[in-house]
């Protein structure tokens, strides 16, 4: 069942770099899909490219069999969350006000956005009674990043762009954040596209990894280390 199609998909900047060409591949719903390789060589623009963030000069990206470019792009961002590294919560805002961004721009009332946060934040191990009415400057790293996690996923998204998450974490926390991580998205059953060039985060996220190289996939692996965890 896919989720989302590259077909033939380039991008080619302004300046003439060619990030990406020839790109085809396929999101199975519901996967974990890491991307991985070296710096520049075309991971992040892949990723941007889904929510629009990066036009495509060539080819076409589909999103449940519709043409992303034929979608209206607000519409576009709130069906695909997007987190990346340091993940530039609202500083003047507190935990909770930044998980409630979303739902408060959808016009949810209260009940419903206070019930949210609250179940957010305990999803991603942040007791929402200590952590609710914190600002940013008063998070661990880590923290920081699980309160980005839980702002991408207020209003359920179907899809979930992660680029980089957890470069900002320290080894330690991060290794128990990406364990946590593959628990919530098995659980909620959003479809991943995670970019990263740590090979060992791609092995233990992974149901699928997609290795890149300069412009675009060498190679797809389905990966057994997630397999024998489960
Ligand atoms: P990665 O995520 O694998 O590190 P990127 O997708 O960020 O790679 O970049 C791929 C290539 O595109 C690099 O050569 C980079 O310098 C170039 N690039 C990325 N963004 C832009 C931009 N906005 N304008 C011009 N070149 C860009
Ligand atoms: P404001 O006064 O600007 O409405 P609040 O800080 O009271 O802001 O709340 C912002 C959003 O965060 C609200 O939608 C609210 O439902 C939610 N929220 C606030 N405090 C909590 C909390 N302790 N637990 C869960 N959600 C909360």
């Amino acid at each position: 069942d896919v989720l989302i199609r590259f077909e033939d998909v380039r991008k080619e900047f302004r300046n003439q770099t060619v990030a990406v060409d020839d790109l085809d591949l396929e999101v199975r719903k519901g996967e974990l899909l890491v991307l991985v390789g070296p710096s520049g060589c075309g991971k992040s623009t892949t990723l941007r490219m889904v929510n629009r963030l990066v036009e495509p000069t060539g080819g076409r990206i589909l999103l449940d069999g519709a043409d992303i470019m034929s979608t209206d792009a607000v519409a576009l961002r709130r069906r695909v969350g997007y987190v990346i590294q340091n993940v530039g919560l609202f500083p003047h805002k507190t935990v909770a006000q930044n998980v409630a961004t979303v739902p408060g721009l959808l016009g949810w009332d209260r009940k419903r956005t206070r019930a949210r946060v609250e179940e957010l934040l305990t999803l991603v191990g942040l007791a929402p009674e200590t952590y609710s009415k914190r600002f940013p400057h008063e998070l661990s790293g880590g923290e920081r990043q699980r309160v980005g996690v839980a702002r991408a996923l207020a209003v359920d998204p179907p899809v979930l762009l992660m680029d980089e998450p957890f470069g900002a974490v320290d080894p330690e926390g991060r290794r128990r954040l990406q364990t946590e991580f593959r628990r919530i998205q098995s659980e909620l059953g959003t479809t991943v596209m995670l970019v990263t060039h740590d090979i060992d985060e791609a092995v233990l996220l992974g149901d699928r990894v997609a290795v890149f190289s300069k412009g675009g996939i060498i190679e797809q692996i389905d990966t057994p280390l997630r397999l024998l965890s489960q």
